[in-house]
């Protein structure tokens, strides 16, 4: 396999994935350009070795081909001030002037092609098919759609003499340019930076952590962490669970959970978990108390109650006190952590204390030499808001894909650099 490091990029277009799906304001003006400056190193890395660069992305969710607010053309001045060189642009991925820029790139020079997803080939998925398509009308659509893929996927290859994988938010997609298009550089592909970052840290936390281990799963449902759950339970000696998920659990086992988030069609699911942790020796940890309100808003009213015998009327929207003490004493004996999703409704002041407790016992973990990785979608906004995320040893930021990653599935975007 190549690496960016080694690689000779000499007189060299190499094509980017990068991940520069930034949020926008109204003015179409970036709000946070935590993406764009994490793939810089990488950018820096070809052209100070002599290469040029074509960067290539997605932005946002267009359905029905080019919108200006879905243009990458707006984010350009971000990437220039971040990049300190000017970003030529091709205002079509397919089009003519795509290839003549990029065919014309000297050594140094930058090249944004517009939003893939204006092209519909980018993910693979038809669009614009009645709401009443028959079966086979679907199926003819994805055929025709899957040999138009093909010449969509060649043709980004063209453009360039080798090809990095940048963008690790995507990664668990099948996507034109972020799996198919390796095939077209068999020997010329690796991953940037921003992947073998991610990939090192996950790497390390699931094949070989120091012990004890423990992961901490939060958020809100038990059916969208199932399968977290299941596979770090073959992984971790201690295993937190927090959030919404406690109140299935908690009525599973007979409790009263009130108007507490609970997936009734979960009850054999949690009781499973429950029974295999005790066969396979693993922790589990489930909070003993919750601040309870009897609204779904950040000043309703509160009461501290059991999780399991919560009044009707009311809700389980945070950790208690004493689950907040238990939580951080199992933290502090850790040596790695695995964080994902907050222990109670860290969006509203009143319920963030949970998480709070939770990211400063990881914090200081990490301070006494514990190895923290935080990711997956709300962790990771849960510790910015606390200002925390330079305290922790990896802030993935990879939502879906470091869920798809510790569930132990193959992320398409890193087989096809590995094979
Ligand atoms: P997830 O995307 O599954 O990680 O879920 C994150 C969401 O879970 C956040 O928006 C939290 O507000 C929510 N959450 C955490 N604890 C609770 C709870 N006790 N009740 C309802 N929602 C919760």
């Amino acid at each position: 396999m190549q690496s960016i490091e080694t690689y000779d990029f000499t007189g060299k277009r190499a094509i980017i994935r990068v991940d520069f799906n930034v949020p926008l304001n109204d003015k179409l003006e970036i709000t946070d350009d935590t993406r764009i400056r994490a793939a810089i190193p990488t950018i820096k890395k070809v052209l100070e070795k002599g290469g040029s660069v074509i960067l290539m992305s997605h932005l946002g969710r267009p359905k029905n081909g080019p919108e200006n607010k879905f243009s990458l053309k707006n984010i350009i001045p971000g990437i220039e001030a971040r990049l300190g060189v000017k970003v030529d642009f091709a205002p079509d991925c397919m089009g003519e002037e795509a290839a003549q820029k990029a065919a014309a790139l000297k050594p140094g020079e930058v090249l944004l092609l517009e939003n893939l997803r204006f092209y519909a080939e980018e993910e693979g998925k038809p669009r614009g098919l009645a709401a009443d398509a028959t079966d086979e009308e679907k199926a003819a659509a994805k055929k025709a759609l899957k040999a138009s893929q093909k010449d969509f996927v060649k043709r980004l290859a063209s453009y360039a003499d080798c090809y990095i994988n940048d963008a690790f938010g995507t990664a668990h997609r099948a996507h034109a340019s972020t799996a198919l298009i390796a095939e077209y550089f068999p020997n010329d592909k690796m991953f940037g930076y921003v992947m073998e970052g991610e990939l090192k840290a996950i790497d390390k936390v699931l094949d070989n952590p120091a012990r004890p281990f423990t992961a901490i799963l939060g958020g809100s449902k038990v059916s969208t962490k199932i399968s977290v759950i299941e596979n770090l339970m073959k992984r971790v000696d201690n295993l937190i669970l927090g959030g919404g998920m406690t109140y299935t659990f908690k009525a599973a086992l007979g409790g009263k959970v009130g108007t507490s988030i609970c997936e009734s069609d979960q009850f054999d699911t949690a009781l499973n978990v429950l029974k295999k942790a005790k066969e396979m020796n693993v922790n589990i940890y489930l909070a003993d108390d919750a601040v309870c309100g009897n609204e779904f808003k950040n000043d309703t009213a509160t009461q501290i109650c059991p999780a399991g015998d919560i009044p009707d009327g009311w809700e389980g929207l945070d950790i208690g006190p004493k689950t907040r003490e238990a939580f951080a004493k199992v933290i502090a004996e850790s040596k790695t952590i695995l964080w994902n999703g907050p222990v109670g409704v860290f969006e509203m002041d009143n319920f963030a204390v949970g998480s709070r407790a939770i990211a400063d016992a990881i914090v200081a973990a990490t301070e006494k030499g514990a190895f923290s990785l935080i990711g997956g979608g709300d962790s990771v906004a849960c510790i910015n808001k606390f200002g925390l995320a330079d305290k922790v040893s990896y802030v993935s930021t990879g939502g879906g894909a470091l869920l798809e990653y510790m569930e132990g599935i193959e992320l398409p975007g890193v087989a096809a650099i590995r094979k």
